[in-house]
């Protein structure tokens, strides 16, 4: 039997870090249900001492994870972020604290302001400490790709034997080369006493577009766990990126003595819903994911897929869960077929709810005929974006054509209940509708970036809209919206951004 290698997916954390990419608890505990049944190992889902939106999180994930996987929760080799940690993962099953400190010259010197022997000292500590508390502990060592070699096995050598259970090279500036990255990682996995009594564990970025090389290579040298997120999220040029990690070990798990318990089909549908609720759209020639990874448009190729698909494809679309249902759900469907496909989905409700997105889905069934899985994939997500907003919008009338004036009239309910009934005009429908808005919602926001895609097939498609709106404050709020009529997706999607820009400032306030 090859190596089980354990994916760690921190999509969570590191991908929730990207710029416009934050989620608020209720959207993590979607992401983190779809993760436990792509079978991922470990969830990093959150940073707790950070916000207490983010303790949250980690308490709600660890207590949906049961033992289905490990839930972690990362800090800095601090006590009091070590301390908070154990606080927020009391509810996890399977509780793991991750904690490190840079490792590199430019870290201690520049931003830590220590000496390599305060660094050890440190690690021995925050390991120590966190062990009294879990037992289940990872020690980072942060920026190991620019660390100097013999340093790295001394500080990792003190984190193992302080009981760190978890060894975790990162490559967080994304520099390596790939050569040199898997001799680092071999140098720890010969070369540290009791390595082969822990887990050896690498977490790369891809600043160079090698973070998905630098895994595999971290693999072949004795990783036997990887750290990624859906899409490739994270910091900068993001993480190593789950779908390729794991296909590639797939395909080519002799030569790499590696497999992972990933449930492949659940990948596609996994990548989907990362990029609804983080407003992260995949690039479409993205591996494994994009919407040409499968696309072929040459002469010369179509031929050849034709007459044999292993010409000019590596693998089946089907394995990865990238080809679409053929069935299709109509007005008639009814109740039973509706739930069997929520259900078969990976949807599961309690009656009341499920009567709510019943009404949804025929509401969308009479005015487009032919209801797709992405179609209901996009009602449950407008649901739960209704749930859990601070304004709503009820209605929206648009007047506009050429010669007249754009106008928009709104009615939008606010959190206490109060209806507030506005209209502007504007330059444009979209401008209107947003003037409109304006003059309820008690913050402001420039539109940095619209974008309107369509859901499914045919003229009738729904319309999704995706806005980045930018607060005072610079940081980026994405917010979506899904409608027959773009324009009114148009104002959910600001709708959308603007409840995330005040549960995100409520959060940080802890309330
Ligand atoms: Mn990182």
């Amino acid at each position: 039997m090859s190596r089980k290698i354990a994916i760690f997916d921190t999509t969570l954390r590191d991908g929730e870090q990207s710029p416009g990419a934050s989620m608020n608890t209720e959207e993590k505990l979607i992401v983190a249900r779809q993760l436990i049944r792509l079978g991922v190992d470990v969830i990093e889902a959150g940073f707790p001492i950070s916000s207490p939106g983010d303790f949250r999180s980690v308490q709600e994930v660890g207590q949906l994870a049961g033992d289905s996987c490990v839930v972690a929760a990362f800090c800095r080799a601090r006590t009091e972020d070590i301390d908070r940690a154990a606080e927020a993962l009391i509810t996890a099953k399977r509780p793991r604290i991750v904690t490190g400190l840079g490792v590199s010259a430019i870290h201690l010197n520049d931003k830590l302001h220590m000496t390599e022997d305060e660094c050890v000292a440190c690690a021995t500590e925050a390991v120590k400490h966190a062990r009294s508390l879990v037992d289940d502990v990872e020690f980072f060592a942060e920026d190991a790709g620019r660390a100097d070699v013999d340093f790295l096995v001394r500080v990792v050598q003190a984190a193992v034997d302080a009981g760190a259970t978890v060894i975790n090279l990162a490559d967080t500036t994304g520099y390596c080369m790939v050569d040199e990255w898997g001799k680092k990682v071999k140098a720890v996995a010969t070369q540290v006493k009791g390595i082969e009594n822990v887990t050896l564990s690498v977490h790369t970025h891809n600043d160079l577009g090698l973070a998905t090389a630098l895994a595999l290579e971290g693999v072949r040298n004795g990783a036997t766990q990887v750290e990624c997120t859906i899409n490739g999220l994270g910091e900068r040029a993001g993480n190593s990126a789950l779908e390729e990690v794991v296909m590639a070990i797939k395909m080519h798990g002799d030569a790499l003595d590696a497999h992972t318990d990933i449930k492949t089909t659940e990948i596609m549908r996994t990548s989907r819903l990362v990029s609804r609720v983080t407003g992260m759209t995949v690039q479409a020639n993205k591996s494994i994911v994009g919407a040409n990874a499968f696309a072929h448009s040459s002469g010369i190729h179509q031929d050849g897929v034709l007459k044999a698909r292993a010409t000019y494809e590596i693998m089946d679309p089907a394995s990865v869960g990238a080809v679409g249902s053929e069935i299709i759900l109509s007005a008639r469907s009814g109740r039973a077929a509706l739930r069997h496909r929520l259900d078969d989905l990976g949807y599961s409700f309690a009656d009341d709810e499920f009567e709510a997105i019943y009404d949804l889905f025929i509401e969308m069934a009479d005015q487009k005929k032919e209801v797709y899985d992405e179609d209901l994939e996009s009602i449950i997500q407008e649901r739960q974006r209704d749930v859990a907003a601070v304004y709503t919008l009820n209605a929206l009338q648009i007047q506009c054509g050429d010669p007249l004036v754009p106008t928009a009239v709104a009615t939008i309910t606010d959190e206490v209940g109060v209806k507030h009934v506005v209209s502007a005009t504007g330059t444009g429908p979209v401008d209107a509708a947003y003037k409109a808005i304006d003059r309820v919602v008690a913050v402001h926001g420039d539109l940095a970036e619209f974008a309107v895609k369509a859901i499914t097939r045919g003229i009738d498609a729904i319309g999704e809209v995706t806005v980045r709106v930018t607060a005072d404050d610079g940081m980026i709020y994405t917010g979506r919206g899904a409608d027959n009529d773009i324009i009114v997706s148009s104002a959910k999607a600001y709708v959308n951004a603007i409840n995330r820009m005040i549960q995100t400032s409520r959060s940080r306030d802890g309330r």
